[in-house]
């Protein structure tokens, strides 16, 4: 135990390090920069980019590097050494303004269409709210990332100021009521991550996994998830030493890696943190899918971050735990015990419902893409209808409040909000829905359509903004009103009656879910390519631009980037696909199909009449054989006919057509490898990926 509080945090040059190693005037300065979100004050950069070097270089660090998160969806970093001539040999330097501001040669990261590759330049620009940290021998510096304009290039421009709008929303509505003290509000976020883990010996020997880190063919091993003994069961002794060491390396990086378990599937594996400010908390998800990479290397597996690795077992989610709280500890989102607090607790809730409900389509959005494809609507995850689980409780008392009836039995009359205490509902009732996309879980609400492989960030910065939307609408009506209570009553009680639409406590995984959704005029947006095209919608640009959260420029860059990842992700799947089809599966086939034959030319040869089995399993073969080819023809074509044509076009055409050729070469092949022998077949099958950890 000693040893974890003396490791934890060790290579985070965190506030303690700065109380020890700033000048008092300094490490003051900065810390307001911290706390208040203002820009930092060059002449204290000088003193802080010392006192970072040294305590790096006495950790073993030789390099530096501005840490940022480009639209890839992953972390780049360039490393530079510290080193300099000077005094006839080499100094050790790092000044203020590497520190501030980096230039990486960043042409080749997806923009676009915000740069042209002529001005390839890209600056990242310190982000003090997020503590330097040392990995790798490497002193790193969380920034943002833009180009010369200003024009953000990253996932963390955007979501900083989606902390800042909701800051400034939320303290509207504060002060509105006694407001206890509270100068800043920030949203927190704790993100459960779920991987698979397959032995690298094995992985090494599927170009699919190797490539599209999921497999493309591959009939389900006899055993898969049924027996419903893998959840929460007993974790081996290599898996053990691998998640202790996965912690050990987090809890070095200031990551507060907390649960651990063995999750639904086969393989399947899920690491939860400690909850914490929303943009620290996607720069540790980074993190965390980094070191659960890194570290599965040491121990001879490989990790598998990608949402659906195997056909027929669950895939892998991330769920986003999401709250709003202030610089007190206060959390808002926890109901409370006074009229006044509960008053307040629900106008944040009832905002809540409004922005999910009207920004339905930019939620779908965040999570699409064309791993997550295979996860949303397949009875694994949530659906892909966007609602809220409020739990029965809560939703009898929003139903009673929008119609003014009594709330049970306790409550003879209708309740008054701001006057009443609301009536306690017991927290475990409200967790029990695990089909909701969306649900209030006691104190927090948990997003839970996210991938395993996402960043966190983009489902971050659109709940942020949609929240704040909402809050800053209800802000404008009650700053006004001369007579509060009876307008915050009829406030609540207006957006209770017109976004319910968006409250479903039932199962989401029902067929009569999504009969009854499209009854209540809910979207369903089945996939990736049918769900960016929302992005760019007028009202979700108004939306971004109005509170400078993006610029129309740089929501067209990101629908760009979009598409075209989608369309590329695929397009690798499918020719991946192919190759294995022509160079290993095929050859395989055509192997065991000669020996068959070989073997009924002897028996004709011989005149030996019997019942020629292996006439039935040649034809079964050539028939699978032929299959495949067509198959593989069929994708050529599709892929042929999709070149040049726009992004968007492209996309539509791979979704309704490539997936579904793709899908029955696959059902050919993963035929063909229940009717192989197995020392021909290329490839290691589910039961060694699976089982053999
Ligand atoms: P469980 O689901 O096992 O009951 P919790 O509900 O306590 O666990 O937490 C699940 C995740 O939610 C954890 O990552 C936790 O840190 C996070 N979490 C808890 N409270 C908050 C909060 N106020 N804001 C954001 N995330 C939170
Ligand atoms: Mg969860």
């Amino acid at each position: 135990m000693r040893e974890i509080k003396e490791t934890f945090g060790s290579m985070v040059f965190n506030e303690t390090v700065m109380q020890e190693r700033l000048p008092k005037e300094v490490n003051k300065k900065l810390q307001k920069t911290i706390i208040e979100g203002k820009a930092l004050d060059v002449e204290i950069a000088e003193a802080v980019a010392n006192a970072m070097k040294d305590w790096a270089v006495e950790k073993g660090a030789t390099h530096y590097t501005h840490w940022f998160q480009p639209m890839t969806g992953i972390t780049a970093e360039k490393h530079e050494a510290f080193i300099t001539p000077g005094n006839g040999g080499i100094l050790l330097e790092f000044s203020g303004k590497e520190l501030i501001k980096g230039e990486p040669d960043a042409s080749s990261f997806p923009n676009g269409g915000l740069r042209a590759t002529f001005e390839a330049r890209g600056y990242t620009t310190w982000d003090p709210t997020s503590y330097a940290f040392i990995k790798d021998k490497t002193l790193c510096i969380p920034t943002a990332f833009c180009t010369f304009d200003g024009l953000s290039l990253d996932k963390k421009t955007p979501l900083l100021r989606s902390m800042e709008l909701i800051h400034q929303q939320a303290m509207r509505i504060i002060r509105l009521f006694d407001h206890e003290g509270i100068t800043r509000v920030t949203t927190t976020v704790g993100s459960e991550q779920e991987y698979f883990l397959v032995d690298r010996h094995l992985y090494q020997q599927r170009p699919d996994l190797i490539l599209c880190k999921r497999t493309l063919f591959g009939t389900p091993a006899p055993r898969g998830q049924e027996l419903e003994d893998h959840y929460f069961g007993m974790i081996n002794e290599r898996v053990k030493a691998y998640m202790q060491e996965v912690d050990k390396e987090l809890w070095k990086l200031g990551v507060l890696a907390k649960t651990e378990h063995k999750e639904v599937a086969p393989a399947q594996f899920e690491l939860a943190p400690i909850f914490t400010t929303a943009n620290i908390a996607a720069d540790h998800n980074q993190l965390m899918m980094e070191v659960l990479q890194k570290v599965a290397f040491k121990h001879g597996f490989e990790c598998l971050l990608h949402e659906k690795p195997y056909e027929g077992i669950n895939g892998s989610g991330k769920h986003n735990n999401w709250s709003i709280v202030t610089n007190n500890g206060i959390n808002l989102l926890e109901p409370g015990q006074t009229p006044e607090k509960n008053a307040r607790f629900l106008l944040f809730l009832t905002a809540i419902i409004k922005a999910v409900d009207e920004y339905q389509d930019l939620l779908r959005v965040s999570v699409a893409t064309a791993g997550n494809d295979h996860r949303l609507g397949a009875n694994e995850a949530p659906p892909a209808i966007v609602s809220i689980f409020l739990g029965t409780e809560l939703t009898n008392i929003l139903e009673a409040l929008e119609q003014g009836i009594p709330y049970n039995q306790t409550y003879q009359r209708s309740m008054q909000i701001g006057i009443d205490v609301l009536p306690e509902f017991p927290k475990d009732t409200t967790d029990r829905n695990r089909t909701s996309p969306f649900a209030f879980t006691g104190n927090k609400f948990e997003f839970r359509m996210l991938g395993s492989s996402l960043s966190i960030s983009c489902p971050n910065i659109i709940l942020n903004t949609i929240v704040a939307d909402a809050l800053s609408q209800f802000a404008d009506q009650l700053e006004k009103s001369t007579d509060f209570k009876t307008d915050l009553n009829t406030l609540i009680k207006e957006t209770i009656h017109q976004h319910k639409r968006i409250i479903f406590n039932g199962n989401g995984y029902s067929k009569e879910w999504v009969e009854e959704a499209k009854h209540r005029g809910l979207l369903n947006i089945k996939n990736t390519a049918e769900a960016i095209p929302y992005y760019i919608t007028d009202k979700n640009i108004e939306l971004f631009t109005k509170y400078h959260i993006y610029t129309k420029e740089e929501m067209f860059a990101r629908d760009e980037i979009l598409f075209d990842i989608y369309s590329k992700t695929l397009q690798i799947e499918a020719i991946t696909m192919q190759r294995m089809t022509t160079q290993d599966i095929l050859p395989a086939a055509f192997s065991y199909q000669k020996e068959l034959l070989t073997a009924l030319q002897l028996k004709q040869q011989l005149s030996i009449d019997c019942e020629p089995v292996e006439r039935r399993l040649c034809t079964a073969l050539s028939k699978e054989i032929r299959g495949m080819v067509e198959a593989a023809e069929k994708i050529q074509t599709i892929l042929d006919s999709a070149v040049g044509l726009p992004l968007p076009q492209v996309s539509k055409i791979y979704a309704d057509t490539l997936i579904l050729a793709m899908n029955t070469l696959r059902q050919h092949g993963d035929r063909l490898e229940e009717m192989i022998d197995r020392k021909s077949w290329p490839y290691p099958q589910y039961t060694d990926l699976l089982y053999r950890i």
